[in-house]
């Protein structure tokens, strides 16, 4: 087998990176590019995906310079990508009919309406998973089809294809050869059957979708292809792909039932291993395909808070109450405890278990003691009270406890919150050395396509503990905080209704 390393393109949604691993999990060279957000209108945003394929390409190419290394010493591209992202383009040319609509585009929220007036909810979440939000796919590739002049007989004919950000850079990559997704990405299209893994029919033909223009799904770790020579050089193979939260579950090696990582970067993700089970939940959290591994297929739970991180961005460039987000560590160690003040950041409603698009935020509880180091306390600690509420709604729909809780994202940096997520959860939390799991399990998937790494017990013994939080607060001060942030969410809900 030639090549030393496994190469990672991670496609994020404010900056497309490469990092290159070793077989021991160790990042060799790393390279990044922001690219352009557009917002043509209040709620939509859009990317240019050509912009996102010569920008990928060239931090790719970058990242193997840094080095001095060449296509020969990659054994395999893995490739993680911002989800649910929708792009459309012309087979012949590969000229995007539009550019791509992204996961947080609210433009497809009236037809979302519309779906679920029809009673399409129940049914459709039987089906993939999903519940009916423009964040998913379907929708937005809708509206392309509904708004770009001709694009629907286009697409009927077998002139345009569509895809995830995934799909779109391996056919790229490919010369415009393989159009295939990955079982993890598919699942968040809301167009994909994840009992019985293909295109949902009567989803597509209630939104009028043809069927010859979606790609073909695939396991997420697999041989799709090689590179186009003109793309490295000499051909690479591309050995695997996930969306960006499953594929940091692989990269937590949360690989048993049960298992689950929590993410604290802008927002908050939470996926639980659920092994081959499709977990109904009663508190409208998602089903999702975590990954399609050696001929099985692993579902996973999830759950996502809007504002995690972003509440101590809010803390610096909103409140200035802070100059950087690593000193809210120390500050909020200067206080034994917020005086009772808690912070609810439901800036943009509240997610899971909540569902509140109507909830906003508030500092509550104030008293004239209450300083900086109380408020920037109250941030730290609703970061990790959300996620007991997300970790809470996952048990109950298990039967089951978590047994495992692993975390990465930007403020897993912070051990104050972590320690003080011990503490609410009342178990263990694992910080792994890496907390660039995402492109790390999408480098994993793409390893075991091609035997870089043999099985999973190969990537079990990469993983290693940074430090282990333990829980130390007394089960009846935990009851106490916890009632206190119940009751001040419960006074945030339906606020701007
Ligand atoms: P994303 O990938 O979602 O953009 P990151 O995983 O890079 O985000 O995490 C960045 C977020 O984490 C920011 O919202 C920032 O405020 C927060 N953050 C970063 N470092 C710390 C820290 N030491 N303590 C608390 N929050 C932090």
């Amino acid at each position: 087998m030639k090549g030393k390393y496994i190469m990672a393109l991670d496609q994020g949604t404010t900056s497309s990176r490469c990092i290159i691993y070793d077989r021991s999990g160790r990042q060799i060279s790393i390279a990044q590019k922001e690219f352009r957000q557009i917002y043509p209108e209040d709620g939509w945003v859009e990317h240019d995906p050509l912009e996102i394929w010569s920008g990928q390409q060239e931090v790719a190419r970058e990242a193997l310079r840094k080095i001095f290394a060449s296509a020969e010493d990659i054994a395999a591209i893995g490739i993680t990508n911002q989800r649910e992202t929708t792009i459309v383009w012309e087979k012949d040319t590969g000229r995007p009919v539009y550019n791509a609509i992204v996961w947080q585009c609210r433009r497809t929220a009236r037809l979302c309406d519309e779906l679920r007036r029809e009673g399409l909810e129940e049914p459709w979440r039987q089906k993939t998973g999903l519940l009916i939000d423009p964040y998913f796919s379907a929708t937005k590739l809708a509206w392309i089809l509904d708004h770009v002049p001709g694009a629907r007989q286009k697409a009927r004919d077998g002139q345009l294809l569509f895809g995830t950000v995934e799909t779109w850079l391996i056919w790229n990559l490919t010369g415009g050869r393989v159009h295939v997704t990955d079982y993890s990405n598919a699942s968040r299209t809301m167009m994909f059957n994840i009992h019985q893994l293909c295109w949902d029919q009567e989803i597509l033909q209630r939104l009028d979708i043809p069927l010859c223009m979606l790609p073909e799904a695939r396991p997420s770790s697999q041989i799709y292809g090689e590179t186009d020579s003109a793309v490295f050089g000499s051909p690479v193979i591309i050995g695997g792909a996930a969306g960006d939260q499953q594929a940091a579950l692989f990269g937590q090696a949360c690989f048993r039932e049960g298992e689950a990582k929590n993410t604290y970067g802008t927002g908050g993700f939470m996926l639980v291993n659920t092994g081959d089970k499709i977990v109904k939940s009663k508190n409208r959290l998602l089903n999702t395909i975590a990954w399609g591994l050696d001929g099985k297929v692993t579902y996973a739970l999830e759950g996502s808070v809007f504002v995690s991180g972003a509440s101590i961005q809010w803390l610096r460039d909103g409140l200035g109450l802070i100059s950087s987000a690593a000193e809210t560590d120390e500050l909020a160690r200067q206080v034994e405890d917020t005086a009772g003040t808690y912070l609810v950041p439901a800036f943009t409603g509240l997610g899971a278990p909540w569902w509140d698009p109507y909830a906003r935020g508030a500092l509550m509880g104030l008293t004239r003691g209450a300083g900086r180091c109380h408020i920037v306390r109250a941030a730290l600690e609703s970061m990790a009270y959300q996620s007991w509420d997300l970790m809470k709604a996952m048990s109950d729909d298990m039967g089951y406890d978590i047994s495992m809780f692993r975390v990465d994202g930007g403020a897993a940096a912070n051990n104050f919150l972590l320690e003080f997520q011990a503490d609410i959860i009342g178990q263990p939390v694992y910080r792994p050395v890496c907390i660039e799991t995402t492109s790390l399990g999408a480098a994993y998937l793409a390893g075991l396509a091609v035997g870089y790494w043999r099985n999973t017990e190969d990537i079990l013994s990469n993983w290693q503990l940074d430090r282990r939080f333990d829980p130390r607060m007394p089960e009846l001060r935990r009851q106490e905080l916890l009632e206190g942030w119940h009751r001040a969410v419960e006074r945030t809900l339906r606020f701007s209704e």
